[in-house]
């Protein structure tokens, strides 16, 4: 079992030390686990989300000493890295700088939407919602085109309960899987939205099944902000996979993919 999605405190909204969830994952009998706190940004961009640019040491220590203290789990280093138009120089020159095994690449702003504020928070009521989850995606794409990351978090966190992005956005969803395929790139089933009003992964169940459809391998992640969400509800993720057996788990070691067949993967 892996949990490729996890934070710690120092994004400043999660509670948990690195090698609180180490030792929970441990408990769990997790094979491999992967932190993915958000990337510090330019000129304090959201910065209550995320650890100052100063802190990225001690996160890289933090790991390092869990690494120490728990041998028997695989431990990597990762960024949940933002996709924000116009920061792809400081993006790139980040990523470089850094031995992380595994970037995620996430949407939670979106260029000409009010800034610094979460995807989920948009109130625009001139425009359909069509349109807000087409703006969503094309940004995704945008993003996806940058080749600056290894895999896509939390694919539809844009949708609103009662509104699928496949009812309404089955073209730009294509466009999506399309750019991701050519890229290289795969996408994470995250289990956080089970714990919030929308009370369903990430993606819907419906889009992931496309995406196993359209090979494209999965990692999974809870999204955790406290050690206790460590492999939250992957239940639901295991009864996935199991009605998907041409699904493959991609994992990955310093940015290098390897694929695993479901079968073998002890899912
Ligand atoms: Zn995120
Ligand atoms: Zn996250």
């Amino acid at each position: 079992m892996f949990d490729y999605h996890l934070h710690t405190h120092l994004c400043g909204h999660a509670q948990g030390k690195v090698s609180d969830y180490a030792a929970q994952a441990v408990r769990l009998g997790y094979r491999e686990i992967c932190f993915t706190d958000h990337i510090p940004l330019p000129n304090d961009y959201d910065s209550f989300h995320r650890m100052a640019m100063g802190e990225i040491d001690l996160y890289l220590d933090e790991i390092e000493r869990a690494r120490e203290m728990y041998p028997e789990i695989n431990i990597l280093t990762g960024i949940e890295a933002d996709y924000i138009e116009g920061f792809e120089e400081f993006t790139t020159d980040f990523l470089a700088r850094y031995p992380f095994d595994l970037v995620l690449m996430s949407v939670h702003f979106v260029s000409g939407w009010p800034e610094g504020d979460w995807v989920f928070n948009y109130h625009f009521p001139e425009k359909s919602l069509k349109q807000i989850y087409r703006e969503y995606f094309l940004s995704m794409i945008q993003g996806i085109k940058t080749g600056l990351y290894d895999v896509v978090a939390h694919i539809d966190l844009i949708k609103i309960p009662g509104n699928p992005v496949l009812e309404t956005n089955r073209d730009d969803i294509d466009s999506v899987l399309t750019a991701v395929k050519k890229a290289g790139m795969a996408i994470e089933i995250n289990t956080s939205g089970l714990h919030k009003s929308i009370a369903e992964p990430y993606p819907a169940l419906d889009l992931a099944r496309m995406i196993v459809q359209a090979q494209i391998p999965v990692t999974i992640g809870s999204d955790a902000h406290s050690p206790e969400q460590v492999g939250f509800r992957f239940d639901v993720v295991s009864e996935f996979l199991a009605a998907h057996p041409s699904a493959q788990l991609a994992r990955y070691r310093r940015r290098k993919r390897e694929l695993m067949d479901i079968n073998l993967s002890g899912f």
